[in-house]
């Protein structure tokens, strides 16, 4: 599958496949053709031995109990000999297990080495290991939905199909070649060349209709939450968080700075943000603070003006959602027309809320996702077997271009040899992946 030259001698590398922080069980991954063996002692691992062992790791003046799963090569993600230890999830736990691989001269990874080596190993295609990549940047369950036919390799193999047609036409095409016209090439097999083109640019036309480049996954959607200080900005941040993390105080002026947190409401991620109340700051921090909450509002998906009275607010910005809350005081008091009536402190209206979110949501459905490169190339090839061919030249230009087309289709497998662009696909990777 590649044919990329690989280095004589891949070092052994290490990387944290699990998020950093705390956590129950922080995962390691060590990949290399040849691990330490000192390493392999270590840890009292048999090169050969698939399988998962406990092992209590002597990190110096301490050890910690650890899963090591040991996966001989080929058997692994990367092809080569890998290993998993499940140490314990403490910062300085994973630092010391670091330290101790250092010591074995093991190296630490760059991001997206291990999918890297998977693919000069013929374990995946630059396609498949693009597809895992965007599975893990996916944010929401739709992108999940919209990666689905990349992902399972669906798209995959609709590519193959349509190169393996285009194989067939360049042999149609190039056996014309060692005949001239003069020769008496029938027309019946000039228009079934012809019809054969048509047909793979339909289809590849039609990939390029149903798919979507995808430019940047991580991009999440933004709500920012807005209004006068002690109307229940943040008891409302708190009641869409369902915890308590932004500062609820009943003294004016407390949430000095934005406050920042991703939720995810029926599938769709979104990162909501609670603002410091706008009024005419006392101080030049509470001024700076509103400064921040008006600047919050660019580029956000969703503008939320809370408010807990029916004044007119003098400089209040034009939001897409007009909150009324503190409901549960109103008494008899009417809503006027256009506000969500609620109140954070019973959670009485957060579900219309919550509906109205959703409605101005961006979320687009039945589209599929797929990664720039491979759509860019799909947009390439349909150029390249597009450009006219005079009537004269018609099997030389048209073997030319389907040539150049086969080049570009395989080039969305990583059948090509340019060490350059694949890592610059590769850097975009995570650590550990
Ligand atoms: P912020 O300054 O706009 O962020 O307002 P806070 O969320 O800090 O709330 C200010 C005060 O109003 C606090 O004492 C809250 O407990 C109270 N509060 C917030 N929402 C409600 C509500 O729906 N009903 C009632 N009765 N009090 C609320």
């Amino acid at each position: 599958m590649a044919v990329v030259e690989v280095a004589d001698k891949i070092d052994t590398i290490y990387a944290l496949a699990t998020p950093s922080g705390r956590s129950a069980i922080a995962v390691i991954r060590v990949t290399g053709t040849s691990i330490p063996k000192k390493l392999l002692e270590k840890l009292s691992l048999q090169k050969n031995s698939r399988g998962c062992f406990v092992r209590k790791i002597d990190l110096g003046d301490y050890s910690d109990k650890c899963l090591v799963l040991n996966f001989p090569a080929p058997e692994s993600y990367t092809g080569e000999h890998l290993i998993e230890i499940h140490c314990h999830g403490n910062p300085v736990i994973i630092a010391d297990v670091f330290t101790l691989l250092d010591g074995y001269g093991v190296e630490e990874a760059s991001p997206g080495d291990f999918s890297k080596r998977a693919y000069l190993n013929g374990k995946v295609s630059l396609d498949e290991a693009e597809s895992l990549m965007l599975g893990i940047q996916a944010q929401n369950k739709n992108d999940l939905i919209s990666l689905e036919k990349f992902r399972s390799g669906d798209l995959g193999q609709k590519i193959f199909n349509i190169s393996n047609s285009l194989e067939s036409l360049l042999v149609a095409l190039e056996s014309q070649l060692d005949f001239s016209d003069e020769d008496g090439v029938s027309d019946l097999e000039r228009n079934e060349i012809a019809k054969n083109i048509e047909q793979i640019l339909h289809d590849l036309k039609r990939l390029l209709k149903n798919y979507r480049p995808i430019r940047d996954l991580e991009a999440r959607q933004r709500a920012v939450i807005i209004g006068p200080p002690n109307v229940g900005k943040s008891s409302l941040f708190n009641r869409l968080l369902k915890e308590d993390i932004a500062i609820v105080s009943n003294t004016p002026g407390t949430t000095r700075d934005v406050v920042r947190k991703t939720i995810v409401m029926e599938g769709i991620e979104l990162e909501v943000n609670d603002t410091a109340g706008i009024r005419n700051g006392e101080t030049l921090v509470e001024q700076e603070g509103i400064e921040k909450s008006y600047k919050a509002l660019d580029g956000a998906e969703i503008s939320i003006w809370v408010s807990d009275q029916e004044s007119n607010f003098k400089n209040k910005p034009k939001t897409d959602l007009l909150v009324m809350n503190k409901i549960d005081l109103f008494e008899g008091r009417t809503i006027p027309k256009g506000w969500i009536p609620l109140s954070a402190k019973t959670g009485e209206g957060m579900n219309v809320l919550v509906e109205e979110l959703i409605k101005k949501l961006n979320v687009e459905e039945s589209v599929f996702y797929t990664s720039e490169r491979v759509y860019g190339n799909i947009e390439k090839t349909v150029k390249t077997l597009s450009a006219s061919s005079n009537e004269k030249d018609f099997y030389e230009i048209n073997a030319q271009n389907a040539r150049d087309a086969l080049i570009l289709l395989k080039e969305i497998y990583g059948d090509f040899d340019n060490e350059k662009i694949l890592d610059q696909i590769f850097q975009k990777f995570c650590i550990g992946k």
